[in-house]
């Protein structure tokens, strides 16, 4: 799923955010980043979602070379990840059902979909009774809850926390993680960062911690722990509600077609052979995007009988 390959990051050309990091996350993994503050959580994260590029190394996502992508192809990319923020960032302006609609509707989801899948990921997060509220109406831990709606809603491969729990109380704060751990085992891999290492502790995951931008530590889950320490869902309904929503994978598949056909020459694995494919289909090259999104828009309606 992550690749990072001898990665370096040099800011200004003189603070090395990070030095040589190399580290693989597995698809389903769970894995907490942890360090000091400056040790290169966030720049790691920018990495991967291209807001940054390596001085050195390279980042692969998804088996898509990240730090070689075109520019015009990250809005692609973006639609693998979920990001969840320590400061929430909805739109005030929108409600809660708009703030979850948006995500869809910038990628182009028709909007019988946008209908169906909104109250659904609203129900998974326990916030079905507050679709019409406001940002300013929510506490801390229902913001965050809508964050974790907006960025599941699209059904990414990976979720992307950083300091999720970080202007949290604790309650907020095992339900938020409740929640990252649920959406996970449903199979989205999830990387959250964060200070709280009491969390890290209980939740018994991978553990990735950088100093000064090294790895000092990569461990994994430990196999003696008590299961019982585990947290449970906060929402008894979570498990059923999540897993219809997650194997909905003929929307995940309408992401990923559009991303491939868009983005040949970043696709790791046989990169010649799909180059050739792309070659010899010159109406896919002429108008890529364009076909592909009506055409998935398309079947995506028909495939709902609408
Ligand atoms: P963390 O998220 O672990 O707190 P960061 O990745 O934000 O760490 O920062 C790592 C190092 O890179 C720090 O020394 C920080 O000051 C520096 N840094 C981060 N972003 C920038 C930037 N845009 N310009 C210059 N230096 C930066």
């Amino acid at each position: 799923m992550i690749e990072l390959i001898d990665v370096s990051k040099l800011y200004d050309q003189k603070t090395h955010a990070l030095h040589h990091v190399s580290f693989k996350v597995d698809a389903g993994e769970f894995v907490f980043l942890i360090g000091e503050s400056g040790a290169g959580k966030s720049t790691m994260i920018k990495l991967l979602t291209r807001e940054e590029r390596p001085t050195s190394g390279t980042v692969i996502l998804d088996n898509f070379d990240v730090s070689r992508m075109k520019k015009k192809f990250v809005p692609f990319l973006r639609r693998k990840i979920g990001m969840v923020f320590q400061d929430f960032r909805l739109i005030e302006s929108k409600t809660v059902f708009e703030n979850v609609a948006f995500a869809m509707e910038i990628v182009g989801a028709p909007k019988d979909l946008i209908e169906r899948r909104v109250p659904i990921v609203l129900s998974v997060v326990g916030l079905r009774h507050k679709e019409d509220n406001y940002p300013s109406e929510l506490s801390g831990g229902e913001a965050q809850r809508v964050a974790i709606a907006r960025a599941m809603v699209n059904n990414p491969r990976l979720i992307l926390a950083d300091e999720p729990t970080g202007n949290l109380d604790r309650h907020n704060s095992e339900a938020i993680m409740a929640l990252l751990d649920d959406i996970n085992k449903a199979g989205t891999t999830v990387v959250a960062c964060t200070h709280d290492l009491e969390m890290v502790e209980r939740m018994n995951k991978r553990v990735i911690e950088l100093h000064r931008g090294r790895v000092i530590r990569d461990d994994p889950p430990s196999i003696l722990a008590d299961p019982a320490q585990n947290m449970v869902p906060v929402h008894p309904q979570i498990s059923s509600e999540m897993r219809e929503l997650l194997d909905d994978d003929q929307y995940r598949v309408a992401s990923e077609e559009i991303l491939v056909e868009n983005a040949q020459e970043f696709y790791v694995p046989d990169i010649n052979e799909l180059r050739q494919q792309v070659t010899s289909d010159s109406r896919r090259r002429r108008h890529p995007k364009i076909n592909s999104r009506r055409q998935i828009n398309e079947e995506s309606r028909d495939n709902n009988g609408q």
